[in-house]
């Protein structure tokens, strides 16, 4: 190796892994790889000196020259301390950068060939000057803290890095040489500036990297300035906290002076200064009127996020608990207008009919004034769709003076939909009915739950459940939401329930309530409805003058007959609305007074929907019509019988239910035995196969109250004597040919008139269902009852034809089409 007094020379090379060393300082350095022992040891042989040099890649073992940086550091072994054989710390000085020039041996250790570095700058001497002299202030700052100890922090940090990383050629993190103030005066090179400071500074291996090979010395210093700027205001500030806090005993001024000197902080890094919105949230809280359980609650939110970083997932989840907080109107009342008059006066105005259901809403309300703190009974509407129950209840709100939320409940099937989800839920959020308080405003608004019969249960819990705590008065004073977790007091909520039937409701939901049914409407109902709400309403909505579409009640009633076909009256508005945007048209095209007739509703509708169920009709063998109820409404049904050769055995399709079965069979056996008596030939009874189908096979259909039906059908088909086809029949039926009572009385009337029947049979004991139909279906329509079936037997069976009916195999469905059905048809 060639002596050397000058930097230029040949010297034994020692790579480092993963550290990056500038020189200026003394440090330890651990040596572990074989070549690079050999290496100190050369150099321990010969002057002390050799060069450091850091790989490119920490990966690589043997480095070769590719895989090393341009510049090393040259250093002086100062001492060494052996640990075991082969394994050492050094004590080094490192001394300046210089320029390897080429590797000039590998084996048995590194040598390189090296020669002093040449300092370059990229802009003017005095800008040059400046720029140092304002790294030299920055660093005075930081050596100055450093030496009070306050520096430490940073460089604590840096080395629990360090000493993680764990690697060989590995700086000790004991302490450097401190340098102190007059020494960093003293420093005049710019480059030995930037060498000094960046011990003091929290610098990424990059940054080192490019600090030691960057020829430019302004880079070099430009490459520091942020770290320093941000090391010295951070001392900065820490050193005036301690001393605003000596002598200050005060738990409060003291967290002030904190939360002060963090948003000093964080303006100075630049970060977002959370503190503004911390502040707004505490105001904000400080004028809500929530209770001191649940301000306290907020307030140790507002803490908790004061501590944290605004970007933070926890920041935001505090922050959006917060402001749900804020947003439920904690105890805001409206205050109620308990005016009975005026409520029937809006009632009455915003609803046509409905006389029974108003007469109890407002008896509801007089009771309310009369006894305001009694917890009134929960108000359940049922009714089939489009009969106004979710509009009552906005008319309930307006009368008594409240705000009105709905939300619905069809289909919830997770319980956290009523209740909620946990805060731990990423995107949790209140449920509904937090929700809906924080929409209506007010702590006490007319709640209206649609849909309850369609709650569902399954393995996220039982919605039901939560529901019965929101609707029980003596639980909902405390009602827990698991976002919110702070009780909220639905005390004095008023809560109407509406649902299309009672079955799929569960029992202890139903205790709670006070059931209210709406039918129904009759065609003169709908009529009056049309009239005087849905097509105002309409006109209204498509900014149509009142006297620009003339549509007559002929018109109303076409539509309701042709186009539609249901209990309520959903479908007619919908339809209306469809006029009303063809009249649309015309009055921006400039028509002032429109009258449409049946043959433009048809231009604008198409073609009629819905024919009369019983128009081409006429008295037939073995098929008869019989009365269903479904949640939708009542509706007629068609049932058809047909035997042929066989051995008596009955046949039954349609997707009947079993109850059904069991009433076909029912139906069956009484016809055998009384088969005597209604002249019925034993041969033909023996050597049939009966047949019972019932048309629209996609529809499941169950219940016994086709029971007296369906034992009509059997006679006539067995008698060959045909069924009167403008009667409809329900009821069920014993083995000893009673007819026994059913459901759905109002609404399988309302529908088989709907229908164009002329007679329908009751059972007898329905009678008092009876009650309140309507006068316009009572007068249309021929209601009789029955005891047994022998009642109706002489009225609906015709005599036999005169020509018999041919023995067909098995007839197709002949019923028409019909829509707005649900999927089941029970009694
Ligand atoms: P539901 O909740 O029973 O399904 P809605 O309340 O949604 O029915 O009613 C559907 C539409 O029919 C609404 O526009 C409602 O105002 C109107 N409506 C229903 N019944 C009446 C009625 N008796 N008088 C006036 N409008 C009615």
């Amino acid at each position: 190796m060639t002596k050397h007094t000058e930097t230029a020379g040949q010297y034994p090379v020692i790579p480092l892994r993963t550290e990056v060393q500038l020189p200026g300082h003394v440090g330890p350095l651990e040596i572990g790889r074989e070549a690079s022992v050999r290496a100190i040891e050369a150099a321990t042989r010969d002057d002390n000196l050799i060069v450091i040099i850091p790989q490119k890649n920490p990966a690589v073992r043997d480095p070769g020259q590719r895989d090393l940086h341009e510049v090393g550091v040259r250093a002086e072994i100062v001492q060494v301390v052996k640990h075991s054989p082969g394994r050492f710390t050094c004590v080094m000085r490192f001394l300046e950068r210089v320029h390897i020039d080429a590797l000039v041996a590998t084996e048995p250790f590194l040598i390189a060939s090296v020669s002093p570095l040449q300092a370059s700058a990229s802009v003017t001497a005095d800008h040059l000057l400046a720029t140092t002299a304002k790294v030299r202030d920055y660093l005075l700052a930081v050596v100055t803290d450093a030496q009070n100890k306050e520096a430490k922090p940073e460089r604590d940090a840096r080395d629990a890095r360090e000493t993680r990383e764990g690697r060989e050629g590995k700086e000790a993190k004991e302490p450097r040489g401190e340098l102190t103030r007059a020494q960093v005066q003293a420093i005049v090179d710019p480059d030995k500036l930037v060498d000094a400071a960046a011990p003091y500074l929290e610098l990424e291996r990059d940054d080192l990297t490019m600090l030691l090979i960057e020829t430019d010395t302004m880079k070099r210093l430009e490459r520091i300035i942020p770290s320093l700027e941000r090391q010295a205001t951070v001392l900065r500030l820490k050193a005036d906290i301690g001393a605003e806090l000596e002598g200050e005993s005060s738990r409060t001024h003291r967290e002030r002076v904190l939360r002060d000197r963090m948003r000093q902080i964080q303006e100075e890094l630049g970060e977002q200064d959370d503190n503004a919105e911390i502040d707004e949230l505490r105001k904000k809280i400080e004028d809500s009127k929530m209770n001191d359980e649940v301000r306290a609650v907020a307030k140790k939110q507002l803490s908790r996020m004061s501590q944290m970083a605004s970007s933070s997932p926890e920041y935001n989840i505090a922050r959006t608990y917060v402001e749900n907080l804020l947003e439920i109107p904690w105890n805001l009342f409206t205050e109620d207008r308990l005016d009975v008059s005026a409520a029937r006066a809006i009632l009455e105005a915003e609803h046509s009919g409905l006389d029974k259901v108003k007469r109890r809403i407002l008896e509801f309300l007089a009771v309310r004034k009369l006894a305001p703190n009694k917890h009134g009974p929960i108000l359940l509407l049922v009714g089939p769709p489009g009969t106004g129950k979710t509009s009552l209840g906005k008319s309930i709100a307006s009368a008594l003076g409240r705000k009105y939320v709905r939300i619905s409940l069809g289909g919830v099937r997770d319980e956290a939909e009523v209740r909620g989800h946990r805060r731990t839920y990423i995107g949790a959020l209140p449920g509904r009915i937090v929700s809906g308080l924080k929409k209506a405003g007010s702590m006490n608004p007319v709640f209206v739950l649609d849909e309850i019969d369609k709650l569902a249960a399954d393995m996220r819990g039982d919605p039901a459940a939560a529901m019965l705590e929101v609707l029980d008065p003596e639980q909902n004073k405390d009602f827990v939401d698991h976002y919110v977790e702070v009780p909220v007091d639905l005390s004095k909520v008023m809560f109407i329930c509406t649902a299309n039937q009672t079955e799929t409701i569960s029992q202890p939901l139903l205790d709670r309530m006070e059931m209210v049914e709406l039918s129904g409407y009759t065609s003169l109902e709908k009529l009056a409805i049309a009239k005087n709400h849905l097509l105002p309403k309409q006109l209204g909505e498509h900014g149509i003058g009142k006297d620009q579409l003339d549509i007559d009640d002929e018109l109303l009633t076409e539509i309701i007959h042709s186009y539609t076909r249901e209990a309520g009256v959903r479908n007619l508005e919908r339809e209306i609305a469809a006029v009303c945007r063809g009249a649309a048209v015309r009055v921006a095209e400039g028509a002032t007074a429109i009258h449409f007739d049946k043959r433009q509703l048809e231009d604008l509708l198409g073609p009629p929907r819905h024919v009369s169920d019983t128009a081409g009709r006429a008295p037939e063998v073995g098929v008869i019509t019989g009365l269903a109820w479904t949640p939708v409404g009542g509706d007629i049904m068609f049932i058809e019988c047909r035997i042929y050769p066989g051995k008596g055995d009955v046949r039954l399709t349609g997707q009947m239910g079993d109850v059904m079965k069991e009433s076909a069979q029912a139906a069956f056996s009484w016809t055998r035995a009384n088969a005597t008596r209604l002249n019925i030939d034993p041969e033909k009874l023996a050597n049939s196969d009966l047949h019972i189908h019932l048309p629209q096979g996609a529809i499941k259909k169950d219940g016994p109250s086709a029971g007296v039906a369906l034992t009509l059908a059997v006679v006539s088909v067995f008698t060959n004597r045909p069924v009167r086809h403008d009667i409809a029949i329900t009821g069920e039926i014993d083995l000893r040919g009673h007819a026994l009572p059913v459901g759905g009385i109002k609404e399988k009337v309302i529908a088989a008139h709907r229908a164009g029947i002329k007679i329908v049979f009751l059972p007898e004991r329905n009678l008092k269902d009876t009650l309140d139909i309507p006068d316009e279906v009572k007068n249309q329509l021929d209601i009789r009852t029955m005891t047994k079936i022998d009642d109706a037997l002489a009225v609906t069976l015709g005599d036999a034809p005169e020509v018999p009916e041919p023995e067909p195999a098995i007839p197709p469905p002949t019923a028409p089409s019909r829509s707005n059905l649900g999927d089941r048809l029970p009694s």
